[in-house]
């Protein structure tokens, strides 16, 4: 597929233009014209872009691509290296943040909540495009079994803040860095609240409103949503599709 076909197929799937976010969504580094091969992965690193080349990648697809709001915009050192490798390869690199958190079917939240069997109901936040998600545990569990499903389901031991003596039933949940919304799910009453990161205010959170706290891993939380758009463009457009996992431990 052309390039520039390929970006508006994306852009059908993810709808970023409704979207207000912190970078650019879609096309950021112009490689070559024609895109069959694709590499998928979480973040645009070094690690990921010498996979892509090792690969013979047309192109990569990642949740977090370059240029974000209030970086520094000089493209030298660890910037530099990273596009200098994508354009002396003549590697496309597309990226989707936000619209691919909020995608109902394949994004981050939709993706983790399938993992956990979180039946998700609706935002948390009361506006259109909510980023975060509320909904329920199709089995309630207590703090210490949850924790136990989200160990084995991402290969991972959250961080945890379980003051809580009854089984978990609501939750709210946002992947990444999304403790900030701890206390908006605490003030609607929610049982639990599922994200990647943790703050050390996120702790008092939890504890002073009763509220379960589950920190899964800014990267483990969105491995699925890059993953899923991935297997998305090979089932249904026949697209040559790697997901290649580079670890992270945050
Ligand atoms: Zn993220």
């Amino acid at each position: 597929m052309q390039r520039q076909e390929f970006n508006q197929l994306l852009n059908d799937i993810l709808k970023p233009h409704s979207i207000k976010d912190f970078c650019p969504n879609g096309l950021q580094v112009e490689g070559k014209n024609k895109i069959k091969k694709i590499v998928t992965g979480v973040t645009a690193s070094q690690a990921l872009i010498d996979a892509a080349i090792d690969e013979q990648a047309d192109a990569i697809l990642v949740h977090h691509g370059y240029f974000w709001k209030g970086e520094s915009q000089p493209i030298t050192g660890m910037k530099k290296r990273r596009i200098a490798a994508l354009l002396a390869n003549d590697i496309n690199l597309f990226a989707y943040h936000l619209p691919l958190d909020i995608h109902p079917e394949i994004g981050n939240n939709a993706q983790l909540a399938k993992l956990l069997d979180i039946e998700i109901q609706t935002g948390l936040e009361p506006v259109a495009n909510s980023v975060a998600m509320k909904g329920h545990l199709k089995t309630p569990l207590n703090g210490d079994e949850f924790a136990a499903k989200i160990a084995k389901m991402l290969n991972r031991a959250p961080l945890t803040s379980l003051v809580r003596t009854s089984k978990i039933h609501t939750i709210a949940l946002c992947t990444g860095g999304g403790q900030g919304y701890i206390d908006l799910a605490a003030e609607q009453g929610i049982d639990a609240y599922l994200t990647g990161e943790a703050s050390e205010q996120t702790i008092h959170s939890s504890r002073e409103q009763n509220i379960d706290f589950f920190a899964a891993g800014h990267h483990a939380t969105e491995r699925y949503g890059i993953k899923a758009l991935g297997e998305l463009l090979a089932k249904e457009y026949g697209f040559e599709v790697n997901f290649i996992d580079i670890d992270n431990p945050v």
